[in-house]
């Protein structure tokens, strides 16, 4: 039987890299060495003593059974102790903090908790293409503001009508964002936050990159005076200390978004299994590695940038995040140049409009590779160049 798809499902857009998908599967099979420099999935495993506080936790039958949807008290502790450490940012760990299943699952639901239809969406764009996804599925509708190189990938709060801004319930943003690599400054969180007072909508940042930084630590958007009075923040264990496989992250901020999140949750899944979470709080508490992990990647950044420039590829370096985002060649569109490199230097590189239609002209390239994968990979990309 053929059943059709629900018409909310219908609205997806298409899968945008489903062609790169099935030209790298061709080369590989045809024995090519590919270098993928697509995927934005740590390579490095997680670090040893967070792994050991998992072993021990499995031993204890507790926490066997259902976890409950909002989070133990001692991982909301945590997490507003490291909140406190790490951006001197007050929470209230029974009202301001809920575990998420991985930061994605709370960024998709979310829309559901608070968007009617006909509602507007604000998301970056190019962007994470959760943002956009579960807003439709939400029944609300999108509205892409874009990120240009001229105005630092920041939004413009100013470009944005009247008529938008009224119907607005929530607005995303990401800083440090995926995939321009671009940090947010304290001006424009401040901007957005009026914003959001003035209009009645919720700020939902994204900070899965907070930890993955180069030079200055990237702020909170809660640092701001009167954030929590309409934002709240989603952060992962995921990037952060090589946990993508163990799905845990959190959001905290303004306790009614929490409360509504929290419902949507108790309604769709039962929490994250508490062995996790007591590796999540081992990894709050201790931070393991962290500072080898951004050393990791920092030389992996000046090694790939340093090549490429030697063959003639200026590249800006990244100060946050494992992606580089540049400007594709001239003559090229964003697909077109992604198929070349594949086709002739065995290379996967994402195409711009994979994430928006404004990230046309411009591709993102991971540093999720080792260093001498990457030296392989820039030498390859230049010859194409
Ligand atoms: C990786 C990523 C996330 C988080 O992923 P989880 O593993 O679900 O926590 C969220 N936002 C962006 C922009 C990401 O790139």
């Amino acid at each position: 039987m053929a059943f059709e798809w629900a018409e909310r499902l219908k609205k997806l857009p298409p899968y945008l890299f489903a062609a790169i998908d099935e030209a790298k599967k061709r080369k590989v099979a045809e024995g090519c060495d590919v270098i993928d420099l697509g995927v934005g999935d740590p390579d490095m495993p997680t670090p040893r003593a967070i792994v050991e506080a998992m072993k021990r936790a499995l031993e204890n039958p507790a926490y066997h059974r259902y976890p409950s949807y909002e989070g133990m008290l001692r991982f909301r502790q945590a997490v507003a102790d490291w909140y406190k450490r790490r951006f001197n940012v007050e929470l209230d760990p029974t009202s301001e903090v809920t575990s998420l299943i991985g930061s994605k699952e709370g960024i998709a639901h979310l829309p559901f908790a608070f968007v009617n239809p006909g509602d507007y969406v604000i998301v970056p764009d190019p962007g994470y293409p959760v943002y956009h996804g579960s807003t439709v599925l939400a029944g609300g509708i999108p509205y892409h503001v874009p990120l240009k190189m001229e105005n630092s990938f920041l939004p413009d709060l100013e470009s944005i009508p009247e008529e938008v801004l009224k119907k607005t319930r929530i607005f995303f943003v990401n800083y440090p964002n995926n995939p321009t690599s671009s940090l947010a400054n304290r001006e424009f969180f401040e901007g957005l936050i009026k914003l959001a007072k003035d209009y009645g909508f919720i700020v939902a940042h994204d900070a899965a990159y907070s930890e993955i930084y180069y030079e200055n630590p990237p702020i909170s958007v809660l640092e701001i005076d009167g954030a929590k009075d309409v934002a709240v923040e989603f952060h992962s264990l995921s990037k952060t200390f090589n946990m993508t496989g163990w799905r845990i992250g959190m959001a905290v901020g303004n306790p009614d978004v929490i409360r509504g999140l929290i419902k949507v949750k108790t309604n769709i899944d039962s929490g994250v299994f508490e062995a996790i979470q007591e590796a999540a709080i081992y990894a709050l508490e201790n931070e393991p590695e962290t500072d080898e992990i951004r050393l990791r990647y920092k030389r992996r950044r000046d090694v790939f940038i340093e090549v490429l420039k030697k063959n003639g590829f200026d590249v800006k370096p990244p100060k946050a995040t494992f992606y580089i985002w540049t400007p594709v060649p001239e003559g090229y569109d964003s697909i077109s140049f992604a198929k070349r490199v594949l086709e002739e230097a065995n290379v996967v590189i994402t195409p711009g409009v994979g994430f928006g239609k404004f990230g046309e002209g411009y591709f993102r390239m991971t540093l999720c590779i080792s260093e001498e994968r990457l030296e392989e990979a820039a030498n390859r990309i230049a010859k194409v160049l």
